[in-house]
This record gives structure tokens, sequence and C-alpha cells, in this order.
């Protein structure tokens, strides 16, 4: 074969690897294999040195024209995967900045749950502490320590949730069982005086349960937050003192209170607490049903009778107790009209507090 058929089949299949490189590394690869040290093209050129005086010149100037086809075509293709490269980076490491950002939304405690704090907070600061019990609790530390009769109507199965121990050959027969859900707080006073000598100054916050059907003012499950205080010289003064000091700052400096007489097994003196309208600021409206009054809470004096259940001395001690539905509390202060919108969950209603 000639030197120079060899260089012309040199630039065929150069040309033809170079058009068939599909990225800028094959194509380097192509190039040091025809133009490389020890590449196809220069071991050819390399053999001219040997050509006689006759052929050299066909075959220098047929190489040198064969090296520069190859460049060119290098140079060429080299642009082009160049270009495709560069978009192919572009275009994937573009960002949409008219796409909607990734949202994480922050959450935050509900109503009752914080409202329940910022009670507790209130009577913390006042030397209280919490304390608290079971929500499933015995008939004993429920009702009868609380000096409620056999035959008072918040015992019977339409107004408490009695549980029923089915494990047994004799199962408890509905309204027999001395177990319940608790149907208020106060179980937990009993529980405090038992274990622990006065001076006693506690808040049990909890839930709490009654046989009620939902609707604007009635929940079968409610969060209920209750006070005792048992100490030497305590007095109605001392009770009243303190809860005016909770309503104006749990609704404001500008909220009147009153103390309306009642009557609960457990106290005596009891008393409700009302405070004036928010709506109407005490002019009457029908939010408070025309009085200018909404009552907040129940409370008294603790009854001598429920001292003798736990063993402290009613000649010694006194004591005032109050209790209050921290959802009533809530609905009040932001006069939220039915207290089932606290508890169904809509996020539409939730976030405005
Ligand atoms: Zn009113």
């Amino acid at each position: 074969m000639s030197v120079v058929t060899e260089l012309e089949e040199q630039r065929v299949l150069a040309l033809s690897a170079i058009e068939a490189a599909e990225d800028l590394s094959a194509l380097d690869g192509v190039r040091v294999a025809y133009l490389g040290k020890k590449g196809s093209l220069t071991g050819v050129l390399r053999g001219l040195g040997s050509l006689s005086a006759d052929e050299r010149p066909a075959a220098g100037k047929a190489a040198n024209e064969v090296r520069v086809a190859i460049e060119a075509a290098l140079e060429a293709r080299h642009a082009v995967l160049a270009a495709s490269a560069l978009e192919a980076r572009v275009a994937s490491e573009a960002v949409d900045v008219t796409l909607p950002g990734r949202s994480r939304p922050v959450g935050s405690r509900h109503l009752i749950n914080r409202l329940t704090s910022e009670i507790c907070e209130i009577f913390l600061g006042l030397g209280y502490r919490i304390a608290e019990g079971p929500e499933v609790e015995l008939d004993y530390y429920n009702f009868t320590a609380l000096n409620t009769p056999a035959d008072h109507p918040a015992r019977s199965l339409a107004d408490t949730f009695y549980v029923r121990d089915l494990s047994g050959d004799e199962a408890d027969v509905a309204g027999e069982s001395d177990v319940l859900l608790r149907t208020q707080t106060s179980p937990v006073q009993i529980r405090t005086m038992e274990k622990n000598e006065p001076p006693i100054y506690i808040l049990s916050p909890g839930r709490v349960y009654r046989r009620d059907i939902a609707d604007p003012s009635h929940l079968p499950q409610f969060t209920q937050v209750e006070g005792l205080v048992v100490d030497e010289g305590i007095t109605f003064a001392d009770l009243k003192g303190t809860l005016e000091h909770f309503a104006r700052e749990v609704f404001g400096p500008d909220r009147k209170t009153r103390f309306r007489p009642h009557f609960f097994p457990f106290t005596e003196p009891s008393a409700e607490v009302d405070v004036s309208c928010g709506i109407c600021g005490g002019e009457g409206c029908r939010f408070c049903k025309g009085t200018g009054w909404i009552e907040i809470l129940g409370c008294g004096m603790v009854d001598p009778n429920v001292f003798g259940y736990v063993g402290i001395d009613p000649e010694r001690y006194t004591g005032f107790a109050f209790g209050m539905g921290v959802e009533r509390i809530a609905c009040l202060k932001y006069n939220v009209p039915d207290l089932r919108m606290l508890v169904d969950g809509d996020m539409r209603f939730l976030r405005q507090f």
C-alpha cells in the first residue's frame, strides 16, 4: 500500500470516528488515537523519513493535508459537543423560581391546652402547686368523700359514665359499679388531703366526663381546673380576693365580678362567680340573657364534713375550693358562641387564637 493511500485511509477513518464521538471525552480519545505520540497518523508521518526523494514531496503534502483536515474536523466537532454539554448542564441546574415553595406548617398549642396553662400560671404565681389524679376514678373519691349523698342526682346513670368490669364472672351491673370516669377534678382534692398535712394550696387541671349530649353549652368531655386551699385562718374574704384576682388576670381589669349564693355538696357556704358581660359591658344583651352577667365558676368554703373524711381537724383548719370549665372560660374570653367549635378540629376556626 502506498503511503498516500495509507494516509487517505487514515483520513476517512479519523473523520468518521470524529463524527461518531458523542461527547468531549470520546472526542479526545479519537484525537489521541490519531494525532497522539503513539497515534496511527503520527506513525505514518514518522515513516515519511524513510521514503525515497521522489516519493517524499507528494507524500509530505498529502500527510499535511490529512493532518489539517483531521484537526479541523476535531475542532468543529469539539465546538458542537461543548455547546450541547453546556446546554445540558444549564438545563439540569436550572431553578424554576416560579414554583411554589415547600411549606412546612408550624404547629401550635390548642386554645384549651394554652388557656389551661395560663390559668395554672396565675395560681402558680400565688404559690399554688399543680396536683393531678386519675381520670378513671373510684365512686368514693368522686362522690362519697366529697359529701355527695347516695341519692344525689349527679350519681345517676343519666349523669355519670360508670366503668363495668367485664373480665370477671359476675360482671358489674350498670349503676352498681364503684368505678367511674370522674365527673369533676375534685377527687384530686381528697387524694391530696389524704396524703398531705395543711397548709395545702393546689390547683388540679384535667379532663372530666359527664353524660351530656354535646350542644352549644355542654360537652360530654371537657377540661376542668379546680383549686383547693386549706390553712389556718382561711376565710371567705381570702376566697373572694383570690378569685377576683383570677378574673382580672383572665378577663382584664375592666370586667367586674360578683358572688351569688349557691349550693354544692362539698362546700358551705357556696357561691357562683359571675363576670360582667364582655359583649354589652353589663347593659344586658342576648349573650348574657339580658342580665349583664355571665357565670364563670363555682366555689365555696370547704364543708367540715369533707375534712372529716380525710382526717383534717376542722377546728384548726379552714379552706376554700373552686372549680371552673376551661372550655366555658374560653368561650367567654373569646366570645365563642358554641362549646362544640372548640373540639371540632376546624383549623380555620382554631387558627384565630
Ligand atoms: Zn351582655
